[in-house]
C-alpha cells in the first residue's frame, strides 16, 4: 500500500553488501552451527559491548528462556518481575517452572519500581527479571544492591536496549544475564536472533551446549535442551547491520527530535524523559495520552484512517493476558495498568522522515 507508515521498518544493508557477506556460504556450505560468520559476529559484538563472553541465539525469547534454564533455579522458585513488558519475559519464567511475582512499575520511566521489590522477597525468591522498557534502563544500581543483599540473581530483558550505555558502560554489562532481541522489528536486528551476555564465565560453556540440544561433543548429550541456534544468514545480517548501527540511531534521533519538538509541552501528552548519563537508541517513540482531548484509542484510530499504524506497546499488561488471567486474578498493578491504557508507540525507524513525523503530529494535534 502506498504511503503506508508502520510503527517500525527494518533497517537493511545494501543488497550488494549483504550478498558480499554471504558469498562464502556457497564455497564452504556451512550454513549453521557456529560457522565463520557466526564467529565473526560474536567477536564484533564482544568488542562493541566490551564483554568477554556472549552467546547467539535463534531469537530473543529462546535466548531468555535458555539463559534462565542455565541458572538451574529449583522448580517452583519465585521470580520478581514486571507486569509492563512483552509476554516473552513472563513466558520465559513460567516455561522454566518458576513463579512470576509481579511488582508494579514506577510512574517516571515505567521500569520496575525498586521501592516495591523488597516487600515481595521471601525465602522462595531466587531472581529479579526486569525489562529495560523502550531502551530506557531500569535503576540498575538499586536493583543490584537489593539482589546482593538478598542473594538474588538479576536478569535483564534488554530486548529494547541494544547499544544503550550508562556512563559509558554498555547495557550488556548490567545484571547476571542480559538478553537482547535481534528480531526484524528491533532497533538492531539479524532478521530473527537473540544475544545473551552472562556475568559468570563458567556458565558460558553450558549455555553453548544448551543452544545445541545439550550436545557437548559429537557423541555426548549432557543436557535435555532445545535447538536455539542462529544461522549464518542471520549472523551475516548482524555483521552488516552492526556496521551501520550508529548511523541508523543518528537518523532515528532526527525523527525523535522532531516528535519532541512537536509534542512536548502539549497538555495531556507526555513522553519518558531522557535519563541522566544514559544514551538513547530511539528503539521506540512511546507517547502517553493522559487527559488529552483525544484518548489513546481515538488517536490510534485517527492515524490508522490515514494509513499510519501506531501500536499499543505494551497492552494489555501481563496479568490480564488470556493465558495468565486465571493465575493472577485480583492482582492490582495500577501504574502499569494506567501506562498500558494510555500509551501509544508512534512510528519510529531510521528512514522515517521529518515530513512523515510532521504528518503524524498534524493528525494528533488537529
Ligand atoms: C521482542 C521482545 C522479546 C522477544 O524477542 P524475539 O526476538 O522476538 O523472540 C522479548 N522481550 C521484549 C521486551 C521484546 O520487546
Amino acid at each position: 500500500m502506498e504511503n503506508r507508515i508502520n510503527v517500525t521498518r527494518s533497517s537493511m544493508p545494501s543488497w550488494e553488501e549483504y550478498v558480499e557477506k554471504i558469498k562464502i556460504l556457497w564455497d564452504n556450505r556451512w550454513l549453521s552451527n557456529r560457522g565463520v560468520i557466526h564467529k565473526e559476529f560474536e567477536e564484533k559484538l564482544k568488542e562493541r559491548m566490551k564483554v568477554d563472553y556472549l552467546s547467539l541465539f535463534a531469537n530473543g525469547h529462546v535466548a531468555l528462556e535458555v539463559a534462565i534454564d542455565a541458572m538451574q533455579f529449583p522448580k517452583g522458585s519465585e521470580v520478581i518481575t514486571t507486569p509492563y513488558t512483552h509476554c516473552s519475559t513472563t513466558h520465559s519464567i513460567v516455561r522454566n517452572g518458576l513463579i512470576p511475582v509481579f511488582c508494579d512499575v514506577n510512574d517516571v520511566d515505567y521500569t520496575i519500581d525498586v521501592s516495591l521489590i523488597e516487600k515481595n522477597i521471601n525465602e522462595k525468591t531466587v531472581a529479579i527479571v526486569a525489562t529495560h522498557v523502550y531502551g530506557v534502563l531500569c535503576d540498575v544500581e538499586s536493583i543490584q544492591k537489593i539482589a546482593d543483599k538478598h542473594g538474588l540473581k538479576v536478569i535483564y530483558d534488554a530486548a529494547h536496549a541494544f547499544g544503550v550505555t550508562k556512563d559509558g558502560v554498555d547495557a550488556a554489562n548490567f545484571g547476571d544475564i542480559a538478553m537482547f532481541s535481534c528480531h526484524a522489528t528491533k532497533v538492531f536486528h539479524t532478521i530473527e536472533g537473540g544475544i545473551t551476555v552472562f556475568r559468570d564465565p563458567s556458565v558460558h560453556e553450558k549455555l553453548e551446549s544448551l543452544i545445541n540440544f545439550g550436545f557437548n561433543g559429537p557423541e555426548h548429550v549432557q543436557y535435555v535442551s532445545t535447538n536455539a541456534r542462529m544461522n549464518e544468514y542471520e549472523a551475516a545480517m548482524g555483521v552488516c547491520n552492526l556496521r551501520h548501527f550508529d548511523e541508523e540511531v543518528a537518523k532515528r534521533k532526527i525523527a525523535a527530535d522532531r516528535y519532541d519538538e512537536r509534542l512536548s509541552g502539549i497538555k495531556g501528552i507526555h513522553m519518558i524523559a531522557p535519563q541522566k548519563g544514559v544514551t538513547r537508541n530511539y528503539a521506540y517513540y512511546s507517547v502517553f495520552f493522559d487527559g488529552y482531548k483525544y484518548n489513546r484509542n481515538e488517536i490510534q484510530e485517527k492515524l490508522s484512517k490515514q494509513n499510519i499504524f501506531a501500536r499499543k506497546y505494551f497492552y494489555p499488561i501481563i496479568p490480564e493476558l488470556e493465558c495468565y488471567q486465571s493465575m493472577f486474578q485480583g492482582i492490582e498493578m495500577p501504574v502499569a495498568k494506567h501506562a498500558s491504557d494510555t500509551v501509544l508507540a508512534l512510528p519510529m525507524y531510521a528512514d522515517l522522515t521529518v515530513e512523515d513525523v510532521d504528518r503524524i503530529c498534524d493528525i494528533i494535534l488537529k
